[in-house]
């Protein structure tokens, strides 16, 4: 690397998307990626710091200047070999992870001028790997007779039953959903994370030799203490935050409301946006989405393309407090996304036959800031107004289901309703370990392969401290 000139041009190189007007009418994806030139180009601006501040922001630590040395050198499958060593879902991680906050916050070239573009160059890497025609299978290695079960397929799971495979042990995934991926596959659309993608990552891990039951709840199909009967020996609890909160205001029973969660499942997963398919789904024609995150963002651009003339984001603060990252944000917009910034929702209408027809919201002012710095909204008495809609979808956030906790002895939960475990995913009960969104709460794909990582070195650790 050291002959190689640095290229110090103050922005990351573009990233080539579909044109917004034709996008917002199609799933494909809008992200296209770099070519070999421009990934060459971006890797150039990266000065190969000693001490790796990026390193430092990434949960999974991946090996980040080394990466992008190769990339540099054209070594593209030393790069993929040298990211995979520690991140199992390269190809997922350069698509949805907030790299703005995470890896590329550290970086140095981000304190004059934009950071070096490490998720694109990720992305980059796992989209050539997985191109190649002839790529080496991977390998399943020999069993050491340990059996693991995994609930749950999303990214904590995946991560914890890879890693719990290369060390040997027989790995079991059972997921309630007939098909693997958790949020990847029912939650993130399909123009932001082809599903394809996720299908090959999975392939590979049950190539691997990890099997995967689906339709398997456990809580309902069967408990944990019935896996420790059938012979499993530790159980890792990955099955996410998917259950939806409501706003509790009059006519959320209406028809035409959704939580986010549903709407996306429904287009998504079962795939109620293609023709072929007879999934039922409204085909609204003006969305008020309820919210301002990543969902928000996400359930707002699916109504679009399934053919809405108008969508709103609704949305209690102002543009500067939206949670949803900046990117999703201008995609949104330059999409035809309206936002209906400092407005909260006081009910929903509905005509005699029980379907929607309007949202009926509050101004808002921004008043003090609250303990975490962020203005309060306060309610502009008098100033309520009717949206007329013919859909509303509610994404104000979502918690962990229940049904494990309630069917576990002695496993112990937050006052969120999080399973409790320790920073290395360890819970009340021996044997049971947990992480990701079971664990915190919603919140992002690599923090939950984090924790799913942390849990396969944990369970590893108790089965040999039982031998
Ligand atoms: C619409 C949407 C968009 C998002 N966008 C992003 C993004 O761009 N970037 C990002 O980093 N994060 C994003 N997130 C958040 C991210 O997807 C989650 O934080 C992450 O998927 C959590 O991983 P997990 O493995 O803990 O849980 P999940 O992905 O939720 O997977 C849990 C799995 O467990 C299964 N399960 C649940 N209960 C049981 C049971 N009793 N028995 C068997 N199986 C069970 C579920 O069916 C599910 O498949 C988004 C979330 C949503 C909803
Ligand atoms: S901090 Fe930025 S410039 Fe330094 S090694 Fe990491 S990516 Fe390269």
């Amino acid at each position: 690397m050291a002959n190689l000139k640095v290229n110090m041009s103050m922005t990351k190189n573009e990233m080539p998307e579909q044109d917004p007007i034709v996008r917002a009418g199609n799933f494909d994806e809008v992200a296209l990626g770099y070519d070999l030139e421009t990934a060459v180009k971006e890797a150039s601006r990266c000065l190969d710091c000693k001490n790796s501040p990026c390193r430092t922001g990434c949960p999974v630590r991946v090996k980040i200047p080394q990466f992008i040395a190769q990339v540099r050198e054209g070594d593209l499958e030393k790069a993929y070999e040298i990211i995979t060593s520690t991140n199992s879902l390269p190809a997922v991680c350069g698509r949805v992870c907030p790299q703005e906050k995470q890896c590329e916050s550290h970086c140095v070239r981000g304190i004059k001028g934009e950071p070096v573009g490490i998720g694109r160059l990720e992305r980059f890497v796992a989209d050539t790997h997985m191109a190649l025609e002839n790529k080496p299978e991977p390998v399943a290695p020999e069993s050491n007779g340990h059996r693991i079960a995994v609930i749950g397929s999303g990214p904590a799971g995946l991560t914890c039953a890879g890693d719990l495979r290369k060390l040997g042990y027989d790995v079991t995934i059972f997921e309630a959903f007939h098909k693997s991926g958790g949020v990847l596959v029912y939650g993130i659309p399909q123009f932001r994370l082809p599903k394809e993608i996720v299908a090959a990552e999975i392939e590979n891990l049950q190539k691997m030799g990890v099997k995967i039951v689906n339709n398997a709840i456990i809580g309902k199909s069967m408990t944990i203490d019935e896996l420790f009967d059938d012979g499993f020996e530790a159980v890792f609890i990955g099955s996410g935050a998917g259950l939806p909160q409501f706003l509790h205001v009059p006519g959320e029973n209406l028809l035409g409301v959704y939580s986010a969660n549903e709407f996306l499942t429904r287009v998504n997963l079962m795939k109620a946006y293609r023709d072929d398919y007879d999934t039922p789904i409204k085909h609204p024609k003006v969305v008020a989405v309820v919210g301002g995150g990543n969902v928000a963002m996400d359930a707002a651009r699916v109504a679009k393309r399934l053919g809405a003339e108008h969508v709103y984001i609704t949305y209690r603060r102002g543009k500067d407090e939206l949670p949803a990252r900046l990117e999703e944000v201008e995609h949104a917009e330059s999409e035809g996304i309206e936002f209906m910034l400092l407005n909260n929702p006081h009910a929903i209408h509905g005509d005699e036959e029980g379907r929607v027809t309007g949202i009926e919201l509050i101004k808002q002012e921004l008043g003090e800031p609250d303990a975490k710095g962020r203005r309060s909204p306060v309610a502009v008495e008098g100033s309520n107004w009717i949206l007329e809609c013919d859909a509303v979808i509610i994404a104000i956030g979502t918690s962990p289901n229940p049904l494990i906790r309630s069917t576990t002895p002695n496993l112990n939960t937050t006052k969120k309703g999080g399973i409790d475990a320790d920073d290395n995913g360890v819970t009340s009960r021996p044997g049971v370990f947990a992480g990701g969104d079971a664990v915190t709460g919603a919140a992002t794909v690599i923090l939950a392969m984090g924790a799913g990582k942390t849990g396969a070195k944990s369970i590893d650790e108790y089965i040999k401290s039982k031998k």
